[in-house]
């Protein structure tokens, strides 16, 4: 006999380490309570992952609880935000006890790794969909905006660009092997939450790489009424990212590439020693790829020639 709801709850919803921020009242009653420390702010955020649009049908149910939080999380990190609280819809086709435990596991491996509490949800029945709505803490006042860059700031990658769209491409064609970076980049995304607390009062804008470089970061230049020049050499990329642009002729690719979950950000560069203390110290440094412009738009320096960028990122309803 298939399991109710609420035993699903209780065998795969139930976390086991503490809370970074424990809630008053978390699963089980109609609403969970939490209380919200003087001075703070909660920063609020919805993901919600599809079968078929997000990821492939017959997806690994491990690999999928992970990046369900982890693309959540990568909006906290935009933001600067401390993950405190997460809560779940999840739709399912049918009560499937393996899937469901591994799909917790991979959820909670990356929920402890962050101490952010599961604290209530929905379970229905229909097509596979996961929405997390993740809450995190921020100092009032604080909060890093798309709106705040400024002209001289330079543009800053926090990794490389590119690698989960290659991963994306191998996944499609089927060549699944756990040991290739760029499918494991695309397969279980690492959220920057550390990196977007470092930036924290230093980058003046921020955003998360969810849609493509290009996209993204013109959401902070559109917000911030400025434009960008980014220098085509300086662009991290890894050498099988560097091979496939290589061998297509498509230079411009990692621009429009999506679901890397890196940070991209502005910032003054006279605030780049910050990159040495210890807080980096078990993170990768920042790479700045470009400058602030008054001129709007987006442009791209390529072996001496500059580019206007036009093609845009992912949209759902183009
Ligand atoms: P209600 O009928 O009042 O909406 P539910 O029966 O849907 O309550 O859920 C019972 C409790 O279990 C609630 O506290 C709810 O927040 C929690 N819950 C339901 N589904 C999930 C889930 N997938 N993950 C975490 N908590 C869940
Ligand atoms: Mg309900």
């Amino acid at each position: 006999m298939s399991l109710s709801e609420f035993q699903i709850i209780k065998k795969f919803f139930t976390s086991c380490f503490s809370a970074a921020v424990p809630a008053k009242l978390g699963i089980g009653d109609d609403c969970a309570l939490i209380d919200v420390p003087p001075e703070m702010h909660v920063a609020v955020s919805t993901d919600t992952l599809v079968e078929g649009v997000h990821f492939l049908e017959n997806s690994d149910p491990y690999l999928l609880g992970h990046k369900a939080l982890a693309v959540n999380l990568s909006d906290l990190a935009a933001m600067g935000a401390k993950p405190a609280w997460v809560s779940m819809a999840l739709t399912i086709p049918k009560v499937d006890e393996k899937w469901l435990s591994a799909f917790s596991d991979g959820f909670f491996q990356l929920a402890q790794k962050y101490k952010i509490q599961l604290i209530g949800g929905d379970t229905t029945r229909g097509p596979l969909a996961i929405s997390l709505t993740v809450m995190g803490l921020l100092p009032s006042g604080k909060g890093l905006k798309r709106s705040g860059a400024k002209i001289g700031d330079g543009v800053y990658v926090t990794g490389k660009m590119g690698s989960a769209g290659l991963g994306l491409k191998k996944a499609v064609a089927n060549s699944v092997n756990p040991s290739d970076v760029d499918l494991m980049r695309y397969l279980q995304p690492e959220p920057c939450v550390d990196a977007g607390l470092n930036l924290l009062g230093k980058a003046t804008s921020c955003i998360d790489v969810s849609d493509g470089l290009a996209a993204d970061l013109s959401h902070i230049l559109k917000a911030s009424k400025v434009g960008a020049i980014l220098e085509h050499a300086s662009l991290p990329m890894s050498l099988s990212v560097k091979e496939n642009i290589e061998m297509r002729g498509d230079w411009q690719w990692p621009y429009s590439s999506g679901d890397d979950y890196q940070l991209c950000f502005t910032m003054p560069e006279t605030l780049e020693s910050c990159f040495n203390t210890s807080a980096w110290d078990e993170i990768e440094n920042p790479i700045r790829i470009g400058r602030v412009v008054a001129e709007p738009g987006l442009v791209l320096q390529y072996n001496g020639e500059q580019v206007v960028y036009s093609s845009g990122g992912y949209e759902h309803f183009k």
